[in-house]
Parts: structure tokens; C-alpha cells; sequence
């Protein structure tokens, strides 16, 4: 009989590290304090997996020889705590699932655009022909994914909790695209923190391996430098020409469309037109630059990557352009879940703007976004329980800032507001917790409320 391996929370890692764990078999139980979605329970049921919900019993987990902590779950709570002091090894469901895969890793972290890197990347290898996989943050866990089946390349969404209980996994290519503030609530308010915790993506890396990084980020490039990295290094930036191998952007100053991506990679050149690309906006140009090296690393053929660029349309929720009525564009950037995200949002709008944003506030500095929304926004339209922070922030910057509380009624609103040639984003720049059940409930609402107007 092999070892008892605990699972803590039953969402999609949970699950998907308990079909793992039983394939390989170990004995398996899971426990989740709060009530197993029931389609995970299904998933557990018919696998005939044992497991507990709405309770932690000490008992049943304390006696594991290894807990897989699912990333949603802090490090502070009581079961974690005294599972650390036995001394029980507490590890994320990637760093279980990686032990079981041959598969090449391309690992994707960041504050923002980890999703919308990893689809492009994945998009690019799959037409490419290559065996590919795509798992982590995006949709499926690589745990589930490898209890079907391997493959020769994964590509993989890494969240800084994930990173967390990782040590002995190693990616092959690493991409880290950005580090700003969010998430301070799980490590004490303290961002060095957080920001040690994305480089953990570095661990274990060889000088055969690569690392991808924004080399304009300005705690990026700091911490690099107090960091020993073995991995081959390939930055990219918008600012300068890395004069090594890497991406950065040939500018066009009058008109930024104009301005043509360049990636160096072996002494071989690769240039496509940022108008060629379907994906608009600085953050997407990082996104895309950081996609591309990690392609022409693995020496896919130009024409397919720059070809993949041309079909790819972004993902839901980011930045997705819902529908034009009345001349007045609507936009969903439901995912804009943080100040960094929602800063490239407003950057990118070269309409008039109304702004629906608020939720669920993480410690938001919006001095950040004040030059944007005085230059861009011509009125705010509030979409959460507690609105007040917005209107200290911006009430006397921004004429019209008005409340509302659901999805329909903030839509309606910003219809009466518009006038041809406005735009109306919904880039919150909050959680949605607090109205809604996630930023995906939050954006599909609106797009909803759109319709029907
Ligand atoms: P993540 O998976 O890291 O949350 P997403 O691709 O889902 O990233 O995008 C989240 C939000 O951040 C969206 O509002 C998107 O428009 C914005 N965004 C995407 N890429 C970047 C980037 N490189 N820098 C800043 N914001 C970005």
C-alpha cells in the first residue's frame, strides 16, 4: 500500500490532484471546509474517492504523509498550521502533478495577461502540430489533465498561490510578464513578498532552460539583480532594444499600430506589425512579445506564429469588445480585477469614457489611475456594495460619478450617459464578490445587459 496523501478543497486543482493521486495509487481522502460544487462531487463520487465537506476532520487529515493544499486556500488557516508544525510536507496540486508528467513546461506567471498569454502561447504550439496540453489557472489543472493523459509540452498558468507550494518542480521555459500589487491580503500586506513568491518560478532552472521577462518592470529587473539565475535569459521590452536575444518594439511615435514587434532568437529575426495582430493594446504587445520568444524557442516557423497572431481574438472578459450601439462601443474587461490591469484598459481607450468599476476593493491605490481618468473619463458609474472610496477618490475629478448595484442597472445607466463615440467600459478594477458570484458571472451579466438594451 503507498502512502496517504490528503487533499485540502475540492475545486478544480482538488479534484483534479485526487484523480491523480488515486491513479497512481495512493489512498486518497479530501476534505473541504466549505460545500463541494457538485460537479466536482460527482467527479469524486464516481471515482470512488473518499472525502469530507463543510468540516475539517483533524484526524482524517493529520494523518497524511502529504497534503495538496489547493491554491484558494490561505497558508494561515488552523488544519494548514498544524499539518506544518507534524511536519507534514504541504505541497500545491502542480508540484504533485509534475512528478507524474514527462512533459516540457512553458510556465506563465504574472500579475496580468498570465491567461492571455498562456492561450496565445498554447494557440501558437497547437497549430505549430506539436503535442501540446494546456492546464493551470486556465480551465482544466495540470493534475487532471495528466491523470488522462501526458504530453510532449504543456503549457501551464501558474498563480503566485500555486508558486507557493512548489520546490522541486522545474519549468523548462519560464515567462514572467509583470509584478504590481495585488493580492497583498495573503502575504501580510507585504509586497516584497509577493513578489518573492512570483520568482519561485525561477527554482530549479538549468542554463539549458529559458527565462522570458519584461525587462521595463522596473521590480522585475530589480529583483533580478539580487538573484542568482542559471536559466538562459530573454527579455522583452517596449522601451529599449535588449541588443540580445529577446523582443522588443521598432516604434512608429506618430501612430503606436505602426510600430513592428521584433524578436531576435538564435540570430534569426522575426518582425510582424502590431496592425497584423489581433490583440490590441500595450499589454497585449508584452503578451504577445512574451509568447512569441518562448514559440521561436522551440524554432515554430515564423509564418505560423505570425499567422496564429492574426487569428487569435483574446479571451472573454479581457477587454472584449461586446457591441457597438448607437455609435457607443461596450466594452467587457470583467477580469480587470486589480488597478495594473484596469490602468492598461484606460490607456488603451482612445474614446471618451464611461467607466463602470468598482466590487470588492483589495487595498486599491487609485491615485495610480487619476491622470488616465481625468484625461479619458468623462463619467463613472459605480457597481458595488460600497462605493465610497471611488467617490472620495474621483468625485472631484470626474463630474458625473453615480451609484448602482447590479449589472442591468449600471448597463442602462451608462446607456442614457453615452453619446456617439463614447465608450463605455466595464474594467472594475475590484473583485466581484460582492455582487456577484466571480468576475465571469460579473462580465456575462453585462454582456447580457447590453444585449438587451
Ligand atoms: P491574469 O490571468 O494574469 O489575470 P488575464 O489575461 O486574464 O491575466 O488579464 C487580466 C486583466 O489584465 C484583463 O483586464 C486584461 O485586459 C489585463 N491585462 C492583460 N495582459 C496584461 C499585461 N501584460 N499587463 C497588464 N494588464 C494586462
Amino acid at each position: 500500500m503507498k502512502n496517504r496523501i490528503v487533499i485540502l478543497g475540492a475545486g478544480e486543482s482538488g479534484a483534479g490532484a485526487a484523480l491523480l493521486a488515486q491513479k497512481q495509487g495512493f489512498a486518497v481522502f479530501l476534505s473541504d471546509k466549505g460545500k463541494i460544487k457538485e460537479k466536482y462531487k460527482q467527479v469524486l463520487l464516481q471515482a470512488d474517492i473518499d472525502f469530507e465537506e463543510e468540516r475539517h476532520t483533524n484526524g482524517l487529515i493529520l494523518s497524511a504523509d502529504e497534503i495538496i493544499k489547493s491554491p484558494g486556500i490561505p497558508e494561515s488557516v488552523p488544519i494548514v498550521r498544524q499539518a506544518v508544525q507534524k511536519g507534514i510536507p504541504v505541497i500545491s496540486e502542480i508540484e504533485f502533478a509534475s512528478r507524474y508528467s514527462r512533459a516540457r513546461k512553458i510556465c506563465i506567471t504574472g500579475s496580468n495577461g498570465k491567461t492571455t498569454t498562456t492561450m496565445l502561447t498554447w494557440n501558437i504550439l497547437k497549430n505549430a502540430g506539436l503535442d501540446v496540453g494546456l492546464a493551470g489557472n486556465v480551465g482544466r489543472s495540470f493534475a487532471g489533465l495528466i491523470a488522462e493523459r501526458d504530453y510532449d509540452w504543456v503549457v501551464l498558468e501558474i498563480s503566485s498561490f500555486q508558486l507557493d507550494g512548489m520546490f522541486d518542480f522545474k519549468a523548462d521555459i519560464a515567462i514572467l510578464l509583470n509584478i504590481t500589487p495585488d493580492h497583498l491580503d495573503r502575504y501580510a500586506q507585504r509586497f516584497e513578498r509577493y513578489a518573492e513568491s512570483k520568482f519561485r518560478i525561477l527554482q530549479n532552472m538549468t542554463e539549458k532552460d529559458a527565462f522570458i521577462y519584461c525587462m521595463d518592470d522596473p521590480v522585475i529587473v530589480d529583483m533580478m539583480n539580487n538573484t542568482i539565475i542559471r536559466a538562459k535569459k530573454y527579455p522583452f521590452s517596449i522601451n529599449y532594444d535588449p541588443e540580445v536575444d529577446g523582443a522588443f518594439l521598432q516604434g512608429n511615435r506618430a501612430d503606436y499600430l505602426k510600430s513592428r514587434m521584433c524578436v531576435n532568437i538564435n540570430s534569426e529575426s522575426m518582425i510582424v506589425t502590431l496592425q497584423e495582430m489581433t490583440l490590441r493594446g500595450r499589454h497585449n504587445t508584452y503578451n504577445s512579445m512574451a509568447a512569441a520568444i518562448a514559440s521561436r524557442l522551440l524554432d515554430i516557423k515564423k509564418e505560423t506564429i505570425k499567422q496564429s497572431m492574426m487569428d487569435f481574438h483574446g479571451v472573454e472578459h479581457r477587454l472584449e469588445h461586446v457591441a457597438t450601439i448607437r455609435g457607443v462601443d461596450y466594452v467587457n474587461d470583467s477580469k480587470a480585477t486589480n488597478i495594473n490591469s484596469t490602468w492598461y484598459a484606460l490607456e488603451n481607450a482612445t474614446r471618451p469614457v464611461i467607466w463602470i468599476a468598482g466590487g470588492q476593493d483589495k487595498g486599491n491605490d487609485y491615485q495610480k489611475l487619476m491622470s488616465l481618468v481625468k484625461e479619458k473619463v468623462k463619467a463613472i458609474v459605480c457597481l458595488g456594495v460600497d462605493n465610497s472610496k471611488l467617490h472620495a477618490e474621483f468625485g472631484e475629478a470626474v463630474g458625473i460619478i453615480l451609484d448602482t448595484s447590479s449589472a442591468t442597472e449600471a448597463v442602462k445607466l451608462a446607456y442614457k450617459l453615452g453619446a456617439k463615440g463614447d465608450c463605455v467600459l466595464l474594467s472594475p478594477a475590484c473583485a466581484s464578490f460582492d455582487l456577484f458570484d466571480s468576475f465571469e458571472d460579473r462580465g456575462t451579466q453585462f454582456k447580457q445587459a447590453v444585449l438587451n438594451l
